[in-house]
């Protein structure tokens, strides 16, 4: 049985004392929660992060990663140097990494594939802006996104990547996908693993829904049967909202 996911994103929100902080009042909340707890934190947050949340269920997840080894990359950081901190997850393809960095197809696959080879957990997001939206290109978007994201990944690999669908104009917005147009892209999402990797991994596969996901919506968009879990970004900076959310 797959277990659902729920990630907060916490973008470039707290300090290592806010960390600390927002850890230690999560763990009780969120200690009998059913699915996966993770919580991606800026970088410079995962040794306070890790070491608050030991002997906890929650998992600390960074929000991107290069795909070298080593090197002249400055301002960058390696899957080794995250897998040295005993990072679990790593995000990759974040719309807003797409948006303000230059991430493409290509980048987000070299980033997920560097994180696979050094043992880590991908979420790897994909997801439509609004203009592609309206002129109706949001299944061409994901399907090429998706298939692009998992360009000379393996079966197996496949095993330690959770997909996050996240409509571009839904994140930090307050405007949801419907719970149903979220289950209907996320069908076309799985359809295309499917194609890929045969029926039994896109049944498997996790696929998240994220995008102005709160306490309020969360159980509507969990009863969905394609949801398997959110990528929660500004409900996953209080310890109340985030634990709502898991609990939903
Ligand atoms: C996100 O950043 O992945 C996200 C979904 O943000 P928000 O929940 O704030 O829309």
């Amino acid at each position: 049985m797959k277990k659902n996911i729920i990630a907060g994103n916490w973008k470039m929100n707290k300090t290592n004392e806010e960390t600390k902080q927002l850890i230690e009042e999560l763990k009780p909340l969120v200690k009998d929660a059913e699915c996966e707890v993770v919580c991606c934190v800026p970088f410079t947050d995962i040794v306070t992060a890790r070491k608050a949340a030991r002997g906890s269920n929650i998992q600390i997840g960074a929000q991107n990663v290069h795909w070298a080894e080593k090197g002249a990359f400055t301002g960058e950081i390696s899957a080794e140097m995250l897998k040295e901190l005993k990072v679990q997850y790593v995000i990759t393809g974040h719309s807003e990494r797409r948006q303000y960095f230059g991430e493409t197809d290509e980048t987000v696959n070299l980033r997920t594939k560097a994180a696979l080879n050094a043992g880590l957990k991908v979420i790897v997001c994909v997801g439509e802006l609004l203009s592609e939206r309206e002129s109706g290109k949001t299944a061409e978007v994901v399907t090429r996104q998706t298939i692009g994201a998992l360009k000379d990944i393996t079966k197996q690999e496949l095993k330690s990547i959770v997909i996050a669908y996240e409509p571009v104009w839904a994140i930090g917005t307050g405007k949801t996908a419907t719970a149903k147009d979220a289950n209907d892209t996320i069908k076309i999402i799985r359809k295309t693993v499917r194609k890929l990797y045969g029926r039994a991994s896109a049944t498997s596969i996790r696929i998240q829904y994220g995008g102005s996901m709160n306490p309020q919506n969360a159980s509507e968009l969990m009863a969905m049967p394609q949801i398997d879990g959110g990528l929660i970004g500004g409900a996953s900076l209080t310890a109340e909202k985030f634990a709502k959310v898991v609990n939903y």
